[in-house]
């Protein structure tokens, strides 16, 4: 089959991308593996109250598990507490949102099909539906990949097996119930020797919390699991959570910064172009924005006949390559001295964004 524009990846970045081509009439084939969309969540699922300048939430209000007033950050010697307006959303209805909103506005799904290969210079992928094994092949005039944190293809279309981001956090969460009757209004992040290059923390939902720890490797040798164990039987000692464990996900965060982000008809966008924050690990809302605005360049790009990826990639440097460059120098600099309790406090408001120091 043929088709104006081909995205690789339903998640917040693609179905962006494909909603906002369809809107301006373009013709789009979006491509996932999964076979329900959003599902299984790999997310703690925390979004600013700024996601509703994109999406809005009030449509979707399944989508919305809680709200959020205030955010803490907990050293183990000291509780800072800021003003942290946000969601916790629930994810899986919040991607499948998107999804359905580029489908009923034209988009072309197809579910379940693995995208194993880029032949560039025919402008064709090539993969395999899941189901019942047949191969596929779509040839496309632009190609998006928003294939997500673990995206394999580099831009002139090659797939190599391993990671094309430079550096990852890899992080591990449970599902746990709170003990605290009237739940949480904060996400609480606790920064510990014992979580290097990282942290951990409880977002509530509702009776429950998502309670993880991201670890930045090969930077450490920590196993994930001790990380997470030591982490789990703190705050169980502190009466935070329960012992039961309802649901356990893992998943990579690109730490490293902006990826290359187009070339010839190819571009990226969300956690594939590196738009992950390399301190906190947030995407959620730079990948619909990156999608949003990719959808566009592609959209005009089809209509002029003349390509705009160019200026796609100059747009998406100029609202984030700033900010990013600025917080994996952070990362690189301060980590590696927040090795005990005392420097970790000492040094936690350089480090984290919801400080003024951070931007001096
Ligand atoms: C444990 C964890 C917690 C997180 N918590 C937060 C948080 O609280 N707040 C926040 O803002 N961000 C958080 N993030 C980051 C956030 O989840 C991502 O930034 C966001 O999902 C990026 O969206 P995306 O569309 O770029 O990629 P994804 O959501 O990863 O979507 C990519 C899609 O591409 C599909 N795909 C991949 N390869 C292929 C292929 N070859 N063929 C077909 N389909 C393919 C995948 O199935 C997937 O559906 C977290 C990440 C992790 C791992």
């Amino acid at each position: 089959m043929r088709t104006a524009a081909a995205i690789i990846g339903a998640g917040p970045a693609g179905a962006s991308c494909a909603y906002s081509l369809s809107l301006k009439g373009i013709e789009n084939v979006l491509i996932d593996k999964r076979k329900i969309i959003g599902f299984p969540v790999q997310c703690a699922e925390l979004v600013s109250r700024n996601i509703n300048q994109f999406v809005n939430l009030a449509e979707i209000p399944s989508a919305i598990n809680q709200k959020v007033s205030f955010m803490d950050i907990d050293t183990g010697k000291n509780l800072y507490r800021s003003e942290g307006k946000g969601y916790i959303l629930n994810r899986d209805v919040f991607d499948d949102y998107i999804v359905k909103s580029a489908v009923k506005a034209g988009t072309n799904l197809f579910k379940q099909t693995n995208i194993l290969k880029i032949n560039a210079d025919e402008n064709k992928i090539i993969g395999v539906r899941i189901a019942d094994n047949k191969p596929i092949e779509i040839n496309y005039d632009y190609l998006i990949i928003a294939s997500g944190p673990k995206n394999s293809f580099d831009l002139r279309g090659n797939f190599k097996q391993g990671l094309k981001n430079k550096s990852y956090i890899f992080a591990t969460q449970v599902r746990a119930g709170l003990l605290k009757e009237e739940g949480l209004d904060s996400t609480i992040c606790y920064f510990r020797p014992y979580i290097p290059y990282g942290y951990g923390w409880v977002f509530p939902k509702g009776k429950f919390a998502n309670v993880g720890i991201g670890i930045e490797k090969p930077r450490t040798y920590m196993p994930l699991s001790s990380s997470l164990n030591n982490f789990l039987n703190e705050i169980r000692n502190k009466g935070l959570i329960g012992s039961k464990i309802y649901g356990k996900t893992s998943g990579l965060v690109p730490v490293s910064g902006l990826n290359n982000l187009y070339s010839g008809n190819i571009a990226l966008c969300g956690d594939a172009a590196g738009l992950t924050h390399p301190i906190t690990g947030a995407g959620i809302v730079s990948a619909v924005i990156s999608g949003n605005l990719l959808g566009g360049y592609v959209a005009e790009s089809l209509k002029t006949s003349k390509n705009l990826l160019e200026e796609y990639g100059d747009e998406l440097e100029s609202i984030f390559k700033k900010p990013l460059s600025a917080a994996a120098k952070k990362r690189y600099e301060l980590y590696p001295q927040m090795t005990g309790a005392d420097n970790i406090d000492k040094l936690i408001k350089r480090l984290w964004p919801s400080f003024e120091e951070y931007y001096e």
